[in-house]
């Protein structure tokens, strides 16, 4: 008799942790014979990963999950992510999801599968002795750029964010471990390689001796690992950052010099509500400490995060925010509206700044990233730099810079056409803008 094969279909909704929580739900998936599908009224298990920073993101799944369950009543739903354990989509959700799954339970997916369908292969034993799903075996979903978690979970208890509570408290992965999955990309020729955790400067491992390894010991034996890669890592917390990291970036042979620094406000009154945990003079001292040791030809790329219209942010806090902008000159800035979010310090707060006025102060920042970007952009003019091959669109290759900037490199010859996707390539910048740089490949000598 014909054995049934089993598909699956990932709905992905969230950041990068929820990337690769979803490539090791993939790696259990195809351990047990589930073959991935693109069309999801035809698979029998369904995985989301759900967020709940905003809510927008919670909203998508309030229409996406009835409507699975609509067309395709017998699949599995499995959901995971930040809003799990949440009682009220529990409730809300309860009769169109099989399996609510958190992330630290993981490992205990295929036998919660094997329940429902008892039909699939058996549960791999070194699944089901896994203590920490970090460990398990990925499915990574790109065959050159790969995450590696490093750690989960959030001590901080930033006031208007869901982590702590959702993911827990902070747990690492043991050195030995992350470097054996890195040895693993290396050999199989990964170019990008991004160690991720909600805070990795505040990774600390203790092992059974009591030896300690901090993030910038860490990072520095990723560094030593040959090979032709590059090293990222994110986020960060500026609270954290040690000088003895920086050093370890400066001095680094494949780290990228691009630093995601989440600032979220820049008025200190704002940032003490938000329980930050620094000062606006604090994190400018750090920006400065990273721009005199970063800063080569081309300048360090800072990211960072803003929340506009916390409850009871005055304009003139606001303006501090606007003020910090203009001085620090970022990269990005990912900018986002207050919204109250359950489980969370800030959730009772007077939720005082209308809509308009945050969708106001949002456009004003906007405005001063492009000025600002713009600028940034225009220092590559002329320089030529390596960048990786991340894909094509429309007659143009779409190419990466170590920094992070994206390069769009018009196909017009034949040298173009041979660039692979997941290699790197010799470009000389010719164009900026705010957000995208203009280049044409070198030809090797
Ligand atoms: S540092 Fe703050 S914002 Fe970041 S995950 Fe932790 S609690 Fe959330």
């Amino acid at each position: 008799m014909k054995m049934k094969i089993f598909k699956y279909n990932v709905v992905l909704i969230g950041c990068q942790m929820n990337v690769s929580d979803a490539e090791r739900i993939k790696g259990i998936l195809e351990d047990m014979g589930l073959v991935n599908s693109n069309e999801r009224n035809e698979a029998d298990v369904v995985i989301v990963t759900t967020c709940g920073v905003r809510q927008h993101a919670e909203d998508r799944i309030y229409g996406i999950i009835p409507r699975i369950k609509k067309h395709n009543p017998k699949s599995i739903i499995v959901l995971t992510g930040c809003l799990s354990k949440r009682q009220d989509v529990i409730n809300r959700l309860n009769k169109h999801v099989d399996i609510w799954l958190n992330a630290k339970d993981m490992a205990n997916l295929s036998q919660l599968l094997f329940e429902k369908l008892p039909t699939l292969k058996p549960q791999p034993k070194n699944i089901e002795s896994l203590k920490n799903y970090l460990s398990l075996q990925p499915k990574y979903t790109s065959k050159y750029s790969a995450y590696v978690p490093i750690g989960n979970g959030c001590n901080n208890w930033c006031t208007y964010c869901v982590v702590p509570k959702a993911r827990g408290s902070e747990a690492y992965r043991a050195p030995e471990e992350i470097l054996n999955e890195v040895r693993g990309l290396i050999k199989n020729n990964y170019k990008e390689i991004t160690l991720i955790a909600q805070n990795v400067d505040s990774y600390n491992f203790i092992d059974e001796s009591n030896n300690s390894t901090s993030f910038a010991t860490l990072l520095q034996q990723v560094d030593d690992l040959e090979g032709e890669y590059w090293l990222r890592f994110s986020t960060n917390h500026p609270k954290d950052i040690s000088n003895d990291l920086v050093q370890v970036i400066k001095n680094g042979k494949r780290i990228c010099p691009h630093i995601h620094l989440p600032v979220q406000s820049g008025d200190d009154e704002i940032l003490k509500a938000m329980n930050r945990n620094y000062t606006k003079e604090e994190y400018l001292r750090l920006v400065d400490t990273i721009r005199i040791n970063l800063d080569a030809e081309l300048p360090a790329t800072i990211t960072t995060d803003i929340i506009v219209g916390y409850p009871q942010e005055s304009l003139d806090q606001f303006n501090n925010t606007a003020q910090l902008m203009r001085e620090v000159s970022f990269d990005m800035v990912y900018i986002s509206q207050y919204s109250p979010r359950p489980n969370t310090a800030s959730y009772n707060l007077n939720d005082n700044v209308t809509t308009e006025e945050k969708k106001r102060r949002e456009d004003e920042l906007t405005e001063i990233l492009k000025t600002t970007n713009s600028a940034n952009n225009r220092k590559y003019i002329g320089k030529n730099i390596r960048v990786l091959i991340i894909g094509n669109k429309k007659g143009y290759i779409i190419a990466r810079t170590n920094t992070g900037k994206n390069v769009k490199i018009k196909i017009d010859n034949e040298l173009n056409s041979k660039q692979i996707i997941g290699e790197f390539a010799n470009v000389t910048i010719i164009d900026a803008e705010s957000y995208k740089l203009y280049g044409k490949i070198i030809k090797s000598q």
